[in-house]
Formats: C-alpha cells, structure tokens, sequence
C-alpha cells in the first residue's frame, strides 16, 4: 500500500508541469460557472486558475500559473521565465493574449494550449476548440496537436490575420469597454464610425517575388477562415496550407466598403457569397507580401494595433504546434 502511494507521489512529481497565463482582462467579465456571479478582472483571473489547476490536477497534471498584468510586457515576462522544463505553455485568454505570447512561444519552440475565455476567440474557433473551459482543457489533456503557420512581419508574429487601411482603423477606434459589453457588434460600430470620418488610404504592395505593384484602399491578408467570429471571406483560408489570403479592396469608394460588410453579413447568415460580383475585391492565395509605401501609418496583428507600418510580410510553415 505504502509503496503504491509513494509510487503516485513519484509519478505526480515527474510530471512536467504545464505554465498557465490567464489574462484578468479578457472576455465579457464571465463566470467560471453558471452558478457564480459575473466578476471581473483579478477576481475573475483566479477563479480561472482555482477552475483549471482542479481540472489538471484530477488528471495528474501540475500547473504553474500567472497573472498577466499587461499583455505589453508579457512578451519580457516570458522571457525571464524558466520554461526549459515545462510541458507547455497554457493561455487563458483571447487572441491578443495568445498574440501576445507567439514570440517567445516560437523562439523556445513550446508546445501551445487556449483556453479561450476572450471576447471574440477567432484562432479557437478555427482550430475547433471547444469554448467551455472544462472541454478545451480536457483537449490539452489529451495531447493531440496540431502544427500550424505563422505570420511574421519585421519581428513580430500573427496567427490570423494582418490589416491595412479601413481594417487597421476599425481596430484603433474599437474601446476595449465596448467590446467587453458588446462583443463583435462593437467592430461593427467603430467601421461605420470610421467609414464616416475616414480619409482614403492608399497602399502600395507587390505579391511575392513579381516586379509590378499594385495599389488597394484596403489590405488584409488572413490565415485563419475567420475574419471577424465566424464571418468568413474565404472558405479556402488555412492555418496548415503554406499560404496567406490576400484579400485587397481597390476602390476607395464608401459605398463599396459598405457592400464588402453587406457581403460578409450575407455570407454568414444566408450563406450567399456576392464577393466574387464585386469586382473591386480581390481575393487571392500568397506567400509574401511587400508593402512599398502607404499613406497612412498603422495595422494590426490579430486585432492588435501597432503604429507603425509594416514592411515585409512572410509565413512561417508548420512552425506553432497547438493542442486540439
Ligand atoms: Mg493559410
């Protein structure tokens, strides 16, 4: 009895432990439960740890959790963190938190889990997470992974997607209070905002190694099917396919960008696909994008917006291996 104890004891403590983040400030403030209250921030950030350090535990897995108190200065708390011995790194958190974590997840090459608890969890949904927090860790748990591509962009790195122009400044106008509350119908309040104030952009680019350019008022180039929840532009979107999906908007009329969301909407809730009768909008498969000049600074990288403008715009194949 006493030798199969201490043998319990033994296997428990070679266990790798898996190394939780959870993000205090993701989601719509949920509960862990359905019987608790709705709470926010710290409160909220250890219940998720209490929940899934349970849930391992049930199953013999040690887990090492943090708090992440700003999704800028998680990438420097990863680094200073010993993660030579663990057996993944865990987010509980949406895709800025998981965008937050890829360039030290691919530079020490970790194994990655979601726990999706975000407001809008684009990446989990492509991946066919489940979204119930006792599910997704059972998946962990079950060790399946899959390896899927990355974007990278001057150093920085992308799992969904990448956006010039009109799409950039949705994001910049979209209050995080807002999309707490509302959830994607807050993206859908700041575009027609921003479609009203907006100047045309325009952006220079050149697809792969071709020698002419090419000019567009609107520039996204996705990886993962789904653009905005589950709204989908493009079916043949992979996260495992070696390519990106440039999808350009050429005329900087505000009608057109008001058909290009009349299009989407379609396209989710009647499953009637006008993009390819609006001539204005390409859609096409690629490996790089140069983007030589653009008027206006700015993009974003999975929704999170970056000053700057980006320069050279490639994939990485099969380089981020995901439990699910
Ligand atoms: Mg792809």
């Amino acid at each position: 009895m006493l030798i199969a104890i201490a043998h319990g004891i033994l296997t428990q403590m070679e266990q790798k432990p898996y190394i939780l983040l959870v993000n205090p400030k993701a989601g719509y403030g949920k509960s862990v439960l359905p019987f608790m209250n709705k709470t926010t921030g710290q409160d909220q950030a250890h219940q998720y740890i209490q929940h899934i350090t349970d849930l391992f535990a049930y199953y013999g897995k040690p887990i090492k959790s943090h708090i992440i108190s700003r999704k800028s200065t998680t990438e420097a708390f990863l680094n200073t963190l010993n993660t030579d011995n663990c057996e993944a790194l865990l987010v509980a958190g949406g895709d800025g938190t998981i965008h937050s974590v890829l360039p030290v997840v691919l530079k020490k090459s970790l194994k990655l889990g979601i726990i999706p608890v975000g407001s809008v969890n684009i990446l989990a949904k492509d991946l066919g997470l489940p979204m119930s927090i006792k599910e997704a860790c059972e998946c962990i748990i079950k060790g399946h992974l899959k390896h899927i591509d990355i974007g990278s962009v001057d150093k920085q790195y992308f799992a969904s997607m990448l956006g010039i122009g009109f799409d950039a400044s949705v994001i910049q106008a979209t209050k995080d209070r807002l999309k707490k509350r509302l959830g994607l119908l807050a993206y859908g309040i700041a575009a027609l905002k921003v479609l009203m104030s907006r100047k045309s952009q325009e952006i220079e680019y050149k697809i792969n190694q071709r020698k002419h350019s090419e000019k567009a008022s609107f520039l996204l180039i996705q990886n993962s099917k789904y653009y905005s929840g589950k709204l989908c532009i493009s079916e043949r979107s992979s996260l495992d396919d070696g390519t990106v999906e440039l999808i350009t908007i050429s005329s900087s009329k505000k009608s057109y960008y008001l058909l290009f969301m009349l299009a989407l909407i379609l396209k989710a809730v009647l499953k009637v696909d006008i993009f390819s009768y609006l001539s204005a909008i390409q859609v096409r498969q690629v490996k790089k994008v140069t983007i030589i000049k653009q008027a206006i600074p700015g993009f974003h990288l999975d929704a999170e917006y970056k000053k700057e403008s980006p320069k050279s715009i490639k994939l990485q194949t099969k380089c981020l291996s995901i439990f699910c």
